[in-house]
């Protein structure tokens, strides 16, 4: 997708604070922080949410969570505790049209979310 931000962080047009990256995902800092870690990981393909996804992307949507309990590690914020969220369409948050997974630790998280 020519006009999607993600998609441009994942091939490097636009410049993110790279956590991690591999053949088939990209994980970056956010650029507006929820929390004192936040992470987001995206797939390389462009998918719209979690709407999009079938059984046959099973093993890109494990991965992805295998990523970002690697970047948790490595943000320190394991142990202490953390959150992952996927926004998916308006009434679920979302404002960006690719796929991607929210990595939030370093504060007391609320129940239920907001
Ligand atoms: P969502 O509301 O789930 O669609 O979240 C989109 C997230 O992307 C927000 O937390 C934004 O702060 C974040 N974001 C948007 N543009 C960028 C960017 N260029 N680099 C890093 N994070 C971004
Ligand atoms: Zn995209």
């Amino acid at each position: 997708m020519s006009d999607c931000p993600f998609c441009k962080i994942a091939s490097g047009q636009i410049q993110a604070k790279l956590l991690h990256h591999d053949e088939q995902c990209v994980a970056f800092a956010d650029i507006n922080p929820q929390a004192p870690f936040h992470a987001l990981v995206i797939p390389r393909r462009h998918l719209v949410n979690l709407n999009e996804l079938s059984t046959a992307d099973e093993g890109l949507a494990g991965h992805l969570l295998a990523v970002a309990a690697q970047v948790a590690r490595a943000g320190g914020v394991a142990e202490s505790g953390w959150r992952a969220s996927f926004n998916t369409n308006r009434e679920g948050g979302q404002v960006i049209w690719h796929l991607h997974l929210h990595v939030l630790g370093g504060r007391q998280m609320g129940w239920p979310p907001g």
